[in-house]
């Protein structure tokens, strides 16, 4: 694996080198071989287990932790960064496109603040499955290319055996890491950031001076929109939406709290502290929006030497946010139903379905699908929808089947189902069905799946996920 340096660049305090703490027997669980090609990533097997368990490493390239600041539930903290993950640098692919590779669960880091730095090994598979299956449906996320067990307890309740992951992302800059510098003043590190950040993942962008930022802040909107409409696509919650969990590269990192929505409710949440319901499904915009203004702060110093008329400009860009929501948001709909064109009664049509399907408690994905489906005589119409179908049914045409199929996956990775698996993994130590079932989430649109993966769960009021284990 050939690593390059990421990040050391731009300030001291902002790339901390630090080593990951060895384990003392790490076995490789899971390495996604396809990445790993597509990565051109060569190491071999017999030395997996060393270089992703964080014991053997590139005397060339020092590992980093990464300072970040963040808005956790709207508080903010000035000093969170890399508490357990350490940055081994980046590999460039076929296309000579630059990705970070970042043990995460590596040890304790200058950012632990106490924590021990350590993952356990359910959160590793899950976050493994969840981004696995998310790029599978199409919607932007960093990558997992191994999970390693540690040999090692990790001390949560009840103590658990302990795993690293290894995560890619096309970077890990964060709206966070811009609060990080711009709270400590330091504009030099900030506008280096900035530039890096657009010649990383903007790089059409060629304006100079305050024009270039507000480029750059309008590029990020553009592609939170995408990411959050991509999310409510699939019914995705990802439960932890903070200012350092959200990438500007709009990728989704993060998959500790997240959970996919069952029966359709805009209010869906599923995180045990998430009691305001904040990152409920269907808040997930109006998140997106706040997190985005965060960053436009942030990028004030950049703007103008004068507050004010640095708002001035950078306002604009925050409150158009809802309106290109919106109109992305309906494309969104026309494409899950296969609609023909746009007419003002589509607001209506798709209003009255949502407000059916959360009556009803129909399940999101299995609906959409069975809607798809009917199109091609296999599947029935849900019972509960029968009227509203025959308007719907005078907005399809000739496109309407191939559209709605890109749009509604048959596969999703459900709750339940993820619980089940790993209960077998850990009872195991592996699971030939955790292999069967990435497998199937490889291709979540085709219509071949297990059905048992694709049920809804009988009862879900008691499912909680929890953040940081
Ligand atoms: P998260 O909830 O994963 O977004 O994490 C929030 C912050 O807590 C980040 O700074 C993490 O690095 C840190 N953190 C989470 N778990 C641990 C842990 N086990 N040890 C040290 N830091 C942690
Ligand atoms: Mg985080």
């Amino acid at each position: 694996m050939k690593l390059v340096p990421r990040y050391t660049e731009i300030a001291d305090q902002f790339a901390i080198a630090d080593m990951p703490s060895p384990v003392s027997q790490p076995s490789v669980l899971l390495f996604n071989d396809a990445l790993a090609e597509q990565l051109d990533i060569s190491v071999a097997p017999e030395n997996r287990a060393m270089v992703f368990g964080g014991n053997y490493i590139d005397p060339k390239v020092g590992p980093v932790a990464l300072g970040y600041s963040g808005h956790q539930f709207a508080h903010f903290s000035p000093r969170l960064g890399d508490g357990r993950a350490h940055l081994l640098g980046a590999v460039a692919d076929q296309d000579g496109l630059l990705w970070d590779i970042q043990l995460k669960g590596s040890g304790a880091t200058p950012f632990s603040r106490g924590g021990d730095g350590r993952c356990a090994i359910g959160p590793a598979v899950r976050e493994y499955i969840m981004s696995e299956a998310m790029h599978a449906l199409g919607v932007p996320t960093t990558r997992c290319l191994a999970v390693v067990a540690t040999g090692e307890t990790v001390y949560r309740q009840p103590p658990q055996p302990g795993a690293i992951v290894t995560r890619v992302a096309s970077s890990h800059i964060r709206v966070g890491s811009f609060q990080y510098l711009a709270t400590q003043g330091d504009v030099t590190s900030l506008k280096a950031l900035a530039d890096l950040a657009i010649a990383r993942h903007y790089p059409h962008i060629e304006s100079t001076g305050s024009e270039r930022y507000l480029a750059f802040l309008a590029e990020v909107i553009k592609q939170q929109i995408t990411l959050v409409i991509s999310w409510m696509r699939v019914g995705f919650i990802h439960g932890v939406m903070n200012t350092d969990n959200t990438l500007i590269s709009g990728e989704t990192i993060d998959y500790g709290p997240c959970a996919m929505m069952n029966q359709f409710d805009f209010d869906t949440v599923f995180s045990s502290i998430d009691r305001q319901g904040r990152y409920a499904f269907g808040n997930q915009p109006n998140i997106a929006n706040w997190n985005c203004a965060r960053l436009a702060e942030s990028l004030i110093p950049l703007i103008n030497e004068d507050d004010e008329q640095a708002v001035a400009v950078l306002s604009p860009l925050i409150n158009g946010f809802a309106e290109q929501f919106n109109h992305a948001f309906t494309q969104m709909w026309a494409q899950k139903l296969g609609l023909d064109g746009h007419q003002d009664s589509d607001t209506e049509l798709v209003a009255e379905l949502l407000a059916l399907l959360s009556d009803h408690k129909l399940d999101y994905t299995n609906t959409f699908n069975a809607l798809t489906q009917s199109l091609e005589g296999d599947e029935a119409i849900p019972t509960e929808l029968t009227q509203w179908s025959q308007k719907w049914q005078q907005r399809t045409y000739a496109s309407s089947y191939a559209i709605m199929r890109k749009a509604n996956p048959k596969l999703i990775p459900r709750n339940h189902i993820i619980e089940n698996i790993l209960k077998d993994f850990n009872q195991k130590g592996q699971s030939a069905m955790l292999s069967e079932y990435l497998q199937a989430l490889r291709q979540p649109y085709q219509q071949d799946a297990n059905e048992l993966w694709c049920t809804a769960p009988q009862d879900e009021e008691n499912y909680q996920t929890f953040c940081g284990t």
